[in-house]
C-alpha cells in the first residue's frame, strides 16, 4: 500500500525493489525487505531506499510508532505518569482540552472537585455579605 508500482518488461513491480535490484545486479529474496528511510514511500530515491531483513524491518517499524505517536503526560489530577497516543493528545489540544487525565476515573474525581470547590466559593461568597 502506498508503494509506487511500475511496469518493467510486462510485469508489474514494485518500483522501489526493482531499483534497488538494479542498484545490486541480482534478485531480491522474499526476507529482503526494501525500507524507505525517510518513511515516504513515493521516494524512491536510491539514497533512500536500505536492505533490512524483516526481523529488523518490523522492529525498527515497530519502534519508530512507538517514538512517534506516544506521549508521556502527567495527570492533572493524581500527578501520575502516563503515556496517550500523540495524535490523539494533539488533537485535544487543538479543541482546546489543555489538561489530561491518565483515566476516566481521575477525569471524574477532577470534575467533582471542580464543582465543589465553586460550591464552596459561592458558599464564601454568601458570608462576606452576611
Ligand atoms: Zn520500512
Ligand atoms: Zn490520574
Amino acid at each position: 500500500m502506498g508503494y509506487v508500482r511500475a511496469r518493467i518488461g510486462g510485469k508489474t513491480v514494485l518500483y522501489h525493489r526493482y531499483l534497488m535490484e538494479q542498484r545490486l545486479g541480482r534478485v531480491l529474496s522474499k526476507a529482503e525487505i526494501v525500507h524507505h528511510k525517510n518513511g515516504d514511500k513515493k521516494d524512491n530515491n536510491i539514497s533512500n531506499l536500505e536492505i533490512k531483513n524483516q526481523p529488523d524491518h518490523a522492529r525498527d517499524h515497530a519502534l519508530e510508532r512507538l517514538k512517534k505517536e506516544w506521549i508521556e503526560l502527567e495527570c492533572a489530577f493524581c500527578g501520575n505518569m502516563f503515556v496517550a497516543e500523540g495524535r490523539r493528545v494533539r488533537y485535544k489540544i487543538k479543541k482546546g482540552q489543555i489538561k489530561h487525565y491518565c483515566s476516566r476515573r481521575c477525569v471524574g474525581k477532577s470534575s467533582m472537585a471542580a464543582s465543589s470547590n465553586s460550591r464552596k466559593a459561592l458558599f464564601q461568597g454568601a458570608n462576606v455579605g452576611a
